[in-house]
C-alpha cells in the first residue's frame, strides 16, 4: 500500500486547480474543508488539490445513491442500457482530455491511455446491450401445478474502489457490469489519481443517468476507503489494489457478511521455449513488463528462459530495450514513462537494490533515469536481472515498476513448477510453437489468463481475474453480470395445498 500524498486545508492558491466531490448530481467540497495536493510524474509539480472526503461525505454519498436506486430500477432495463449506449458516445467525444487528466496524474503514455478510453466505450456498449437479456430460467419440479423460477435482482448500491494505474478503465471494468444489472454507485478512486474520475462522472447527467446513480468520493483509502467500505448501506465493494488494502478491505467486509470482489496483485511468468518465435517473444516479454513502465497488475516480471536460448535471448532482449525511449508521457515517441507516485519510485529503487543484494546480475538499467527530457521527473531506468532463482524477494514480491526478473530453466515440466511457485495466479504467457504443449500450459499454470504467443491483451467479452492472492471475481463477458446481481427463487402453487404441515415439501 501507498502512504498518502500530502494534504492541505489552505484556500487554493489559484494556480492549484481544486476538484470537489460529485455526490446526487451536484458538485459539492467536502464537509471536512480539507484537500489532497496531488503532482504530475513527469514534473513532479503539484498541480492540483483534491478533496478529502470523510465518513460523512460518504454518507451523503450513499444516501444519494440509495435514493436514486428505485429511480435507476423504475427505468426499462433498455433505457438503462440507452443511457450506457449514451454514456460510450460521450467517452469517445472526451477521449481525448480524459486520457490527457490520466497521464497528467499516472505519468503513462498518452498514446497507451487514449486507446484505453477508446476501450472503456466498448466496455459500455456491451454490458448496455446486455442490460435487458437478464434472464432468469423456470426450473422443472416434477410435481403438479408447483412452479418455479428464478429472478435476478441488483445487489443496490456498490462501491467501487480503484488503484492509481489506470483509473477509469479499471472503474469501468466494474461500474459498466454494475449499472446494466441495475446497481447504483459510490466510487472512490486512488487519492493518487482522482481527476480523471471526477472528469469522467460529469458526463453521466449529459448521458441521461439520474442523480445519483453514480457518485464519487474522494480521499484517502484509511478514511473515504475505510468508512464506504463499513457503511451498512453498501451492498457489494469491488476494488481493484494492492495486496495489503485488498486484506484490509476483506477482512473490514467479512464483519457485515458484505459481497467482495478484489482484483489484486500479480508476479506473472511469461516462459519462453526453445521452439518459440524469438522475435516475437522478446516483442512479448518487452511488452510485458516495460510498457507502462511495468506500472500493471498482469506485468509479465518473471521471465522463464529455455537455457538453451538463455544469453542469446538476453542479449536481444537487452539490445531492444536498451533502446527505449524515455521520457514526456504526452510525447507520441515515447516508449516508457515515468513512474506514477513518490512512494512508487522509492519502492521500485528498494527492489533494485534488494535484487542486488540478493545476488542478481544486472544487465540493464538499475537505477533512476535522469537524461534528457526526464529533469524533474520520476524515472526509473528499465532494468533486467539475470541470475535470479525463484527464492529471491526479486522473483517473489510485486515491484510494479520497470524491473524483469529473468530465470532459467530445463524441462517443461520445471516451467510450470516454477512458473506456480509463488502466492499470485493473475496472468501467464507462454511462447512456443508446439500446439500440444500450448494446451497443456493452458491446463496447468494456475493463473486466471494465460496467453499463448502474445501478452497483455483483452476485451470486454473476456473474463479477468486472478487465482490465489491475485483475488477473486471476475470482470468482463457474460458471466460477469452475475457478480452484481443476486438470484431470488420463486415457488408457486397453483393448488393450494392442505398436507401435512410438519415436514417439509420435497
Ligand atoms: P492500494 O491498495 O494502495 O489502493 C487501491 C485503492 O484502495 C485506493 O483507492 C485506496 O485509497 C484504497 N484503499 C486503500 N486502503 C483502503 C482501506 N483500508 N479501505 C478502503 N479503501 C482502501 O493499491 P494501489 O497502490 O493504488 O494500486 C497498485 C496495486 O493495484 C498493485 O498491487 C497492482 O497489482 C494492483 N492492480 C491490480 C489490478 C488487477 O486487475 N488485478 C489492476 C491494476 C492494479
Amino acid at each position: 500500500m501507498n502512504i498518502s500524498p500530502a494534504s492541505t486545508s489552505a484556500e487554493p492558491s489559484g494556480k492549484l486547480k481544486r476538484h470537489d466531490l460529485h455526490i446526487g448530481g451536484s458538485i459539492s467540497p467536502p464537509v471536512g474543508g480539507e484537500y489532497i495536493l496531488t503532482d504530475n510524474p513527469y514534473t513532479g509539480k503539484v498541480w492540483g488539490e483534491i478533496a478529502r472526503g470523510t465518513s460523512a461525505d460518504v454518507d451523503r454519498a450513499v444516501a444519494a445513491a440509495k435514493a436514486a436506486l428505485p429511480v435507476w430500477n423504475a427505468l426499462k432495463p433498455a433505457e438503462r442500457g440507452r443511457a450506457l449506449f449514451r454514456l460510450a458516445d460521450l467517452i469517445e467525444v472526451h477521449a481525448e482530455s480524459l486520457a490527457a487528466a490520466e497521464v497528467r496524474d499516472n505519468g503513462k503514455l498518452y498514446t497507451e491511455m487514449l486507446p484505453q478510453m477508446r476501450l472503456m466505450s466498448d466496455w459500455y456498449r456491451y454490458y448496455a446491450g446486455l442490460s435487458d437479456k437478464i434472464e432468469g430460467s423456470v426450473i422443472p419440479t416434477g410435481r403438479a401445478n408447483m412452479f418455479a423460477f428464478t429472478r435476478y435482482e441488483p445487489l443496490g448500491v456498490v462501491a467501487l474502489i480503484t488503484p492509481w494505474n489506470s483509473p477509469l478503465l479499471l472503474l469501468t471494468h466494474k461500474l459498466a457490469t454494475a449499472l446494466a444489472a441495475g446497481n447504483v454507485a459510490v466510487i472512490k478512486p486512488s487519492e493518487f489519481t482522482s481527476a480523471s474520475t471526477l472528469q469522467f462522472a460529469e458526463l453521466f447527467a449529459q448521458a441521461g443517468f439520474p442523480a445519483g446513480v453514480v457518485n464519487v468520493v474522494t480521499g484517502y483509502g484509511h478514511e473515504a476507503g475505510a468508512a464506504l467500505v463499513a457503511h451498512p448501506d453498501i451492498a457489494k465493494i469491488a476494488m481493484t489494489g494492492s495486496e495489503a488494502g485488498g486484506r484490509v478491505i476483506n477482512e473490514a467486509a467479512a464483519r457485515d457478511f458484505k459481497h467482495v470482489a478484489l482484483e489484486l496483485g500479480g508476479k506473472s511468468p511469461n516462459i519462453v521455449f526453445e521452439d518459440a518465435d524469438l522475435d516475437a517473444a522478446v516483442v512479448g516479454a518487452i511488452a510485458g513488463i516495460f510498457a507502462a513502465s511495468g506500472q500493471t497488475c498482469i506485468a509479465g516480471s518473471r521471465l522463464l528462459l529455455q537455457r538453451s536460448i538463455h544469453d542469446q535471448f538476453v542479449d536481444r532482449l537487452t539490445q531492444t530495450a536498451g533502446a527505449a525511449r524515455i521520457g514526456d508521457p504526452m510525447h507520441p515517441d515515447t516508449h516508457v514513462g515515468p513512474i506514477a507516485t513518490q512512494q512508487q519510485y522509492e519502492k521500485v529503487l528498494r527492489y533494485i537494490d534488494i535484487a542486488k543484494q540478493e545476488g542478481a546480475n544486472c544487465v540493464l538499467g538499475g537505477g533512476p533515469y535522469s537524461g534528457p527530457g526526464a529533469e524533474g521527473g520520476r524515472f526509473i531506468e528499465p532494468t533486467i536481472f539475470t541470475n535470479v532463482h525463484n527464492g529471491m524477494r526479486i522473483a517473489r514480491e510485486e515491484v510494479f515498476g520497470p524491473v524483469l526478473s529473468i530465470i532459467p530453466f530445463e524441462t517443461e515440466e520445471d516451467a510450470y513448477q516454477i512458473a506456480n511457485d509463488t502466492p499470485y495466479g493473475l496472468a501467464a504467457g507462454v511462447w512456443t510453437s508446439d500446439m500440444g504443449r500450448a494446451m497443456r500450459a493452458s491446463e496447468l499454470l494456475q493463473a486466471g489468463t494465460v496467453w499463448v504467443n502474445t501478452y497483455r491483451v483483452g476485451g470486454c467479452a473476456t473474463p479477468f481475474g486472478g487465482y490465489k492472492r491475485s483475488g477473486f471475481g471476475r470482470e468482463g463477458g457474460v458471466e460477469a453480470i452475475h457478480e452484481w446481481l443476486q438470484t431470488k427463487t420463486v415457488w408457486i402453487c397453483g393448488k393450494p395445498d392442505t398436507n401435512q404441515p410438519f415436514v417439509m415439501r420435497h
